[in-house]
């Protein structure tokens, strides 16, 4: 059962014992924010439509954050707005605008949807749902250009934009799947507010798992010595010299890999009427065995 908007501001009010104006918005961006009066005594509250729909942990967690909010009100909040997600993002997929954003994932050289699930699966259990398109940026014809961005992710609206640079035959594939990989963690571990009201997006968190990636040391030194070139050439339309494709190559991922802070799949059961013949002591000594061998 849904709350109305009077509702919702007295109960703020009479949970944070604050005197409360609020104002319902439907902006993504700010799903909820707080502005305290200098004397503590009252406070203006943005939020979004959605939480009038909220259970009352939910609300209880948002009149905290009028008093200055509790981990756990942080926590119950997060959840919420991820729960809610999915609801947000069919609003607004369903908008013709985000559509023509989209582009394609088909780009000329690299199909991107094929490496995202490779790497949803190694990287991410399989967990994340998104969509990847190649970026439509438009070249400028001259070189030196004064910022780079490979890719982009919009958390709420589960979209990856990927720079059309890269879609060129020279351009290591692994490189690509680093940055298809560095937008999907930050699906995995979305920006969140800090206490001091910034945005952590490369949280601490999130750049401890990004280093943890096989490919981090060769993916930086590539970066340092190709990107530049790489962006000046894609703007003048012409390609990065063959040696680009095999420096710094790191060994490929096995089709079998499986990041280290994922859980270990589910051992696969024996069927029922086959006994294990033999002790696992001797299993063990097996696997030695072909190891050393
Ligand atoms: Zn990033």
């Amino acid at each position: 059962m849904a709350l109305t908007e009077e509702e919702l501001s007295r109960f703020l009010a009479e949970t944070s014992g604050k005197k409360v104006q609020l104002r319902l918005n439907s902006n993504r961006q700010t799903m909820l924010s707080v502005r305290p009066s200098p004397d503590g005594r009252s406070a203006r509250v943005s939020i979004h439509r959605v939480f009038l729909s909220a259970g009352p942990e939910v609300l209880r967690a948002a009149a905290g954050y009028l008093a200055g909010p509790s981990a756990s009100d942080r926590r119950a909040i997060k959840d919420f707005i991820e729960h809610k997600v999915p609801e947000l993002q069919r609003q607004t997929v369903s908008t013709a605008s985000l559509r023509q954003q989209r582009g394609t994932s088909r780009g000329k050289h690299h199909n991107l949807v094929p490496q995202a699930q490779r790497i949803n699966e190694q990287f991410f259990g399989g967990s994340l749902t998104f969509h990847i398109v190649w970026g439509r940026r438009e070249r400028t014809g001259k070189a030196r250009r004064r910022h780079v961005t490979l890719g982009s992710a919009l958390v709420l609206e589960r979209l990856i934009r990927i720079h059309p640079v890269m879609d060129t035959p020279h351009v290591p594939q692994w490189f690509l799947d680093f940055v298809i990989f560095h937008e999907m963690l930050h699906l995995y571990i979305p920006p969140y507010r800090t206490a001091g009201g910034r945005n952590a997006i490369h949280s601490p968190e999130f750049e401890r798992i990004e280093r943890l990636h096989p490919h981090y040391h060769a993916v930086r030194a590539w970066e340092k010595k190709w990107v530049w070139k790489m962006m000046n050439a894609w703007e003048v339309g012409t390609e990065l010299p063959r040696r680009a494709l095999v420096d710094f190559q790191p060994p490929a991922l096995a089709e079998s890999y499986r990041a280290p802070w994922l859980p270990p799949p589910a051992p696969v059961p024996p069927p029922a009427s086959v006994q294990p013949s033999r002790e696992p002591e001797a299993i063990q000594q097996d696997l030695f065995g072909d190891l050393l061998s």
